[in-house]
């Protein structure tokens, strides 16, 4: 009989997937005015040390629970960035560390961040989502929202409100398909929102398009992407 009962002391979270090759490829590709965040979800904390080793330090999570004990492990350099779901009621556990919170899809979550970024004497960086695929499960503002949240912002801020957030750009996720043309329709959508609102900014040295995975993100730079979240080009696919 195979002695099965070895594999109760197999090193499951050895550092296994990192492709150092495909990073490097891929850092070389976008160059310095592309940032790549590293989307290291599910992916054990060996994984991220091994490409922190190689000089990553941008790394995206989507849950707070996981984000909080991986950021506690690990070097305080690294930029922590929240790309996923979050809840209002959840914001205070990443507030005192998180560098980028991409996927802002409401402003009652942009006043708790403001809240949030207040008791931690420091202004938390945001994104707002919007919604640019066809599937109706993915979150984020439409066209119309994202201009009404720009304008109440403004507002706010000119009465000197929601100085512990800010907003620096817009955040999307095309729709999964391989038709080039939709997929590349929804990510110009996205810029043409991006310089309406962003690209003059007088505010913002430098404003920040967060769109392109895995699977777009070349189509994602030439349609003027500025941030890309990869995850399993870099770390292997998920489970
Ligand atoms: C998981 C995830 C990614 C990375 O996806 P890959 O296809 O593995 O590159 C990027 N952005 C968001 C919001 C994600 O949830």
């Amino acid at each position: 009989m195979p002695p099965y009962f070895l594999l109760a002391f197999l090193p499951i979270f050895a550092a296994m997937g990192v492709n150092a090759e495909q990073y490097k490829a891929i850092k070389k590709e976008l160059g310095d005015k592309v940032t790549l965040v590293a989307v290291s979800k599910i992916k054990p904390v060996e994984d991220i040390y091994a490409l922190y080793e190689l000089g990553q330090r941008d790394f995206g999570e989507n849950y707070v629970q996981e984000l909080i004990e991986k950021q506690a492990l690990l070097p305080n350099d690294i930029r922590w960035h929240f790309i996923g779901h979050l809840q209002s009621n959840k914001v205070k556990y990443i507030a005192p560390f998180v560098h980028l919170i991409h996927g802002v899809d409401s402003y009652k979550l942009l006043e708790e961040v403001n809240r949030q970024g207040g008791k931690h004497n420091r202004s938390i960086s945001c994104l707002l989502q919007v919604h640019i695929a066809q599937e109706e499960t993915k979150f984020g503002f439409n066209e119309e929202e994202v201009g009404q949240v720009m304008e109440m912002l403004a507002n706010n801020k000119k009465m000197g409100l929601l100085q512990n957030v800010q907003v620096e750009g817009l955040m999307g996720m095309a729709s999964f398909s391989d038709n080039e043309q939709q997929v590349e329709k929804e990510l110009l959508f996205l810029k043409m929102l991006f310089d309406k609102y962003f690209t003059a900014s007088p505010e913002l040295s430098r404003p920040v398009l967060s769109m392109g995975m895995s699977g777009d993100y070349k189509l994602a730079i030439q349609c003027g992407s500025t941030m890309v979240r990869i995850g399993s080009l870099l770390f292997g696919a998920r489970g």
